[in-house]
């Protein structure tokens, strides 16, 4: 290593940039932008600023002199970019008065160098390659974005609110450091990760005694928590980042059916994964059970993830368990996932709205045929509203009996789209009197149905006139 990162402070005095063109523009945006106070002496006159915002361009101070023979008082660091001879003298200049210098693109002049910055405010993490290439220190600078959550900088302040009073409430380091560490991995941090900061503050000035808090056994006092986490409908690239997160962090996983063995794939190592789901036809352990189960764990001080299928809040039960979670006064999160109907129209592209010839759309289920029956169908009619129905393969006749006799031509597009987003996934499309035939044609579920106009612009409605355009001209032409 030959560049230490090491962190500068910019309330201490001024930086000095030297330069001209687009290059040093940069660097002045970036500067300005962190807060810096500049000094800029333009070596080729130009002092445009470039579409800086006005509280940017106040703190950039535009010098006339030269300089090289300006005062360096209460400058902390020089920066040259596109100077270049001058860039040079600087560099030389500054080294015989021990001011870190750097000269943009020149190593061999430069005492420090810019590394790629991650800033979630009060954390941030500098990537370096020694100079010796920027490209990859962006790549690098890229993964650590999507690694880190947004709010980490904010649990960090959120730490620095309170660090005097426990220090003094914790003289000593060890167990102060212990304190941290169970706040940080603890529901307090996660309440300030959720952005329940006034809620996290609370909790936090509640804790009476915080050195019995930090000294208590791991276990036994350590209170977990239940993030309800959609696992989208089967393409493990669809989880989200904070999915992902949540998978990689979590101590027990409890699952449905639904969730794909790649997107268990995804899960800490040596998290313990627990199946909860019911197969069709066989009954699985029931809500209560669940809700029970989920309780018991984060009671036990595990970090606990309920991972559905597509989204919690859509026909997942998430409202019953936050419910019962809330009961208990157990931590939770909800991380939205990809809903299945969202999943099927995006990979078979059927746009559900689509100008002037839909405008609403309607989730609805039918998992049997006495749900279809219970189903008002009379408020479906409109041509205008596309409808997904979720688990409506076996209650295909009766959807189909429901919007006919309200009413909705039987011309209408339909399309059954099978294990969407998965390898294996299957998309069979006709109109809404085909249905039955249609659910027949395909070779099992999950499965859901996408009713209205729209499903006429889908890529395998396309596909499907075009074979049948092409087989009348064969038999045209025979
Ligand atoms: N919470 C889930 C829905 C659970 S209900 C979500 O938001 O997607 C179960 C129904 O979802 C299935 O009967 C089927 O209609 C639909 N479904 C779930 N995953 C699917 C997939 N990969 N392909 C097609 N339909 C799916």
């Amino acid at each position: 290593m030959r560049f230490l990162p090491v962190f500068l402070d910019l309330q201490a005095g001024a930086v000095l940039v030297v330069g001209a063109g687009e290059q040093v523009r940069a660097k002045l945006r970036l500067l300005a932008a962190a807060g810096a106070r500049v000094r800029w002496h333009a070596t080729d006159g130009n002092h445009d600023l470039g579409g800086l915002r006005a509280s940017d361009a106040a703190r950039i101070e535009l010098a006339g002199d030269d300089p090289l023979r300006a005062d360096l008082g209460g400058v902390i660091a020089i920066l040259c970019a596109g100077a270049g001879d001058v860039g040079i003298a600087m560099s030389v200049r500054a080294r015989a008065v021990g001011l870190p210098v750097n000269v943009m693109d020149d190593l061999s002049h430069s005492t420090f160098i810019f590394p790629a910055i991650v800033d979630r405010g009060d954390v941030v993490v500098a990537v370096g390659t020694g100079g010796a290439s920027p490209v990859v220190a962006r790549r690098v600078r890229e993964r650590i974005e999507a690694m880190l959550p947004a709010r980490i900088g904010e649990l960090a302040n959120f730490i620095g609110g309170f660090r005097k009073s426990i220090h003094l409430r914790i003289p000593e380091f060890a167990l102060r450091r212990r304190f941290w560490e169970r706040i940080v991995d603890g529901p307090i941090g996660a309440l300030v990760m959720a952005g329940r900061k006034e809620e996290a503050e609370q909790a936090l000035r509640e804790i009476a005694d915080p050195a019995g808090f930090a000294a208590a056994n791991d276990r036994g006092a350590a209170v977990g928590r239940v993030t309800l986490v959609g696992a989208g409908p089967g393409d493990p690239d669809l989880l989200t980042v904070k999915a992902l997160r949540a998978l990689q962090d979590a101590d027990v996983i409890f699952y449905d059916e639904l969730v794909s063995p790649e997107i268990l794939e995804r899960a800490r190592r040596d998290a313990s994964l627990v199946p909860v789901g019911r197969r069709v036809g066989k009954p699985g352990i029931g809500q209560h059970a669940i809700n029970t189960l989920l309780i018991e764990a984060a009671r036990s001080g595990q970090r606990v993830v309920r991972l559905k299928g597509g989204d919690a809040f859509v026909f997942g039960r998430g409202g019953e368990e936050v419910e019962a979670l809330r009961r208990a006064g157990i931590a939770h999160a909800v991380v939205p996932g990809i809903t299945a109907g969202i999943g099927a129209a995006a990979q078979f592209e059927v746009p559900l709205t689509y100008r002037r010839e839909a405008l609403r759309i309607t989730f609805l289920t039918a998992h049997k045929a006495k749900d279809a029956e219970a189903v008002d169908w009379s408020t479906l009619t409109d041509t205008k509203m596309t409808v997904v129905v979720y688990m409506g393969m076996t209650a295909a006749p009766s959807v189909r009996a429901g919007l006919l006799a309200a009413g909705r031509s039987p011309q209408t597009p339909v399309g059954v789209f099978a294990r969407v987003t998965r390898p294996d996934a299957q998309a069979a499309v006709g109109t809404l009197e085909q249905l039955p035939d249609l659910v027949q044609r395909i070779d099992g579920g999950p499965a859901i149905l996408i009713i209205g106009d729209v499903v006429a612009h889908s890529a395998p409605w396309r596909q499907s006139k075009l074979t049948r355009v092409l087989s009348d001209l064969l038999e045209a032409a025979e």
